[in-house]
């Protein structure tokens, strides 16, 4: 369980408190086109104006490095969030995000007003956690919130230096909600604990398999990843994605699953194609595959295994698609795990990213019991690596 301070922990009546959202949604033409973590930023948001803070809303948006992008601007979210909130979120557009605007926008504030400030990427010292702008950013309020859990794995000024410089420091409900639940899957799970890893490689998951292997009963391959354990098993792959360095470790992953008692569960057939296009002929291969054949997605006999695998789970989650979902010919194998986990009383946790996407997409989101809002931050909560956006925060 989270042993930090929370939003429930303190009184903000009166006082100005900065508040780290992740408000990193796509746009398009300016409009916002996945406004998810704007409604997940809510209820934070309104405990903070029910009790009488003064709220200073911030995040980055996108990649602008480190100078002002027009097109990354938070003015469009600033808009939504008073629809969404049915109260104004003054927008503070300072280039250099705590400038004239933000000082005295701040100035101005009455108990349960909201402001958003700019871009705080605008700042080029932002990512690197530099100490004057960390000052900046503590200076306009007393008290320090970090509800974005999407860059909890970062130490940047606006999630980590601010809290050197400001009296408290605690997080958010949406981010205590992701600890809690990705924490207790990990940590202390109702069993058996299934693990359903995919994706394109190996090596971007690699602590996580290791990680996982010493808690989970049974640990599920699929996606690009499962190529490299396919050829460490002596199988021919084509033109599949393969991590050549890897098939050592891939092999030294299957014997510890051996020791462990662990379950690791490979596909037994792949659907195919030569080219890597959704319009390409396909076929379905058990064991290796042509010279010319590149693995698209699991096969129908391994989605099946897989779905029976989840059947009796109490704890299971996943990250990382079976194969390329994106392509509707080959989104099969992604599309039956979904569906697996949808049909299960499983609790069922979805790491961030694309496999968060590929359940959105293919219409199971509600039937999930959480889908985290962090990809990155997910993945190295999974790997058992402490968060250092979560460490920062006060301790209970
Ligand atoms: P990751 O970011 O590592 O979770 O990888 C997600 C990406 O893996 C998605 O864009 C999928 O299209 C891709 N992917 C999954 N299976 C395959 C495959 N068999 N071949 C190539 N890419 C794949």
């Amino acid at each position: 369980m989270l042993n930090k301070k929370s939003v429930d922990d303190i009184n903000v009546k009166g006082k100005k408190v900065l508040v780290r959202c992740d408000f990193n949604v796509p746009l398009q033409d300016g409009k916002i086109t996945d406004e998810n973590r704007l409604v997940a930023a809510l209820p934070t948001i309104k405990k903070l104006i029910a009790d009488g803070g003064k709220v200073i809303l911030c995040s980055h948006l996108g990649k602008p490095k480190g100078e002002p992008k027009p097109e990354l601007s938070l003015a469009p979210v600033a808009t939504r969030l008073s629809e969404l909130l049915g109260q104004e979120v003054k927008f503070a557009a300072d280039d250099n995000v705590v400038g004239d605007n933000a000082k005295a926008a701040v100035v101005a504030m009455n108990d349960g007003d909201v402001i958003l400030l700019e871009n705080t990427r605008y700042r080029a010292e932002e990512t690197k956690n530099g100490e004057a702008f960390s000052k900046e950013l503590a200076s306009l309020a007393e008290v320090f919130v970090n509800d974005a859990f999407g860059t909890a794995h970062r130490a940047h000024c606006s999630n980590v230096g601010v809290t050197q410089y400001v009296d408290t420091a605690v997080v958010g409900y949406l981010m205590q909600k992701e600890i809690d639940f990705l924490g207790n899957a990990v940590n202390n799970p109702e069993r058996p604990f299934v693990a359903i890893l995919g994706g394109s490689k190996v090596s971007s998951k690699i602590s996580v398999i290791n990680n996982l292997l010493d808690k989970v009963d049974t640990l599920i391959i699929g996606g690009g990843m499962a190529y490299t354990f396919a050829k460490a098993q002596g199988k021919e792959v084509g033109t599949s994605l393969l991590e050549e360095d890897y098939i050592d470790y891939a092999n030294e992953m299957v014997e510890k699953a051996k020791e462990k008692g662990v379950k690791l569960l490979l596909p037994v057939d792949t659907k195919v194609a030569k080219e890597f296009a959704n319009d390409a002929p396909s076929r379905i291969v058990e064991g290796s595959m042509d010279a010319d054949e590149m693995g698209m997605d699991i096969g129908p006999k391994t989605a099946a295994m897989y779905a029976e695998a989840v059947k009796d789970a109490k704890t299971v989650v996943w990250n990382g698609p079976m194969g390329v979902f994106e392509m509707s010919n080959f989104a099969d194998g992604t599309k039956a795990v979904a569906k697996a986990l949808a049909d299960t009383d499983a609790t069922t946790i979805i790491g961030g990213g694309d496999s968060a996407a590929a359940v959105n997409i293919l219409g199971f989101g509600d039937k999930m019991t959480h889908i985290s809002t962090g990809g990155g931050a997910s993945l190295e909560f999974l790997e058992g690596k402490e968060l250092p956006g979560v460490v920062a925060a006060n301790d209970k």
